[in-house]
């Protein structure tokens, strides 16, 4: 009887915790969707213009230029170096190694970044191809390989992962290089934690209008809603090592604020 009056209460400690330290309600569906609802519908492909890059303007700052990881460093610890492998004029996951995040933090910036999926294509849904941009090191923009690979439609490519499908669906197939061109906008919250602001975004996806000033409902997660918790006004913008040697390219960006 003891033993199990212990258990439920620490079992209740989490949700305590979370009651008294966050004034932020875990976000109700913004749709009539649950979560990776593989009935929602799967927005329409679009093919995209032949490929472009869209070099650097002079008040950007180049975060990774393909010959060097300088500007980025492993998750796992503050210092040390990112340890993904650079080839060829990009930089490829090296799966294990986990995430990497910039040396520096951004709050609300535009952000260019080409990326490309895994030759040859293998796996299904969500293993192919995975990876994310994670603004604040929390907000994910879905990094995916959606060529005639079919996943529940909020976790495609161009999504914030687990809210909000992308508009259409404007991949290049996985021979093919992609880019994201995106506008961050960070949250505000007030003295006591609780937001008064959402973090907004808006994404072109290879040229193509994914999000239009979307609203995120908290951070992005996996299998169930997380609320917003107040953090610092400028972090680091992370990579995801899903395992999968994506690359990526010209990334840049320019601070807003
Ligand atoms: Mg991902």
């Amino acid at each position: 009887m003891r033993t199990s009056s212990l258990l439920l209460l620490l079992s209740l400690a989490p949700a305590l915790a979370g009651a008294q330290g966050n004034p932020n309600p875990v976000p109700a569906d913004p749709s009539r969707w649950p979560q990776h609802s593989m009935e929602r519908p799967r927005p329409a492909n679009v093919t995209p213009g032949p490929f472009a890059t869209v070099p650097a303007p002079s008040d950007a700052i180049v975060l990774m230029d393909g010959k060097s990881l300088a500007k980025w460093r492993a998750t796992d610890s503050a210092m040390g170096p990112a340890r993904w492998t650079i080839a060829n004029g990009y930089v490829e996951v090296a799966p294990g190694t986990g995430a990497i995040a910039t040396r520096d933090s951004f709050g609300d910036v535009q952000l260019h970044i080409e990326w490309k999926s895994p030759v040859p294509a293998v796996g299904e849904s969500q293993h192919r191809g995975n990876s994310g941009v994670f603004f604040m090191g929390t907000y994910e923009v879905q990094i995916l390989d959606t060529y005639h690979n079919d996943t529940y439609a909020d976790g495609m490519a161009g999504g914030f992962y687990g809210q909000f499908p992308p508009l259409v669906n404007p991949i290049r197939p996985p021979t093919e290089w992609n880019s994201y061109d995106i506008v961050f906008h960070r949250p505000h919250f007030d003295a006591s934690g609780k937001v008064t602001a959402p973090a907004r975004m808006t994404v072109f996806f290879n040229g193509v209008l994914v999000q239009d000033d979307q609203a995120l409902i908290g951070p992005t997660s996996h299998g169930e809603r997380a609320p917003y918790e107040a953090h610092a006004d400028a972090l680091p913008i992370e990579l995801q090592d899903h395992e999968f040697k994506v690359r990526f390219r010209n990334i840049w960006v320019r601070r807003l604020e």
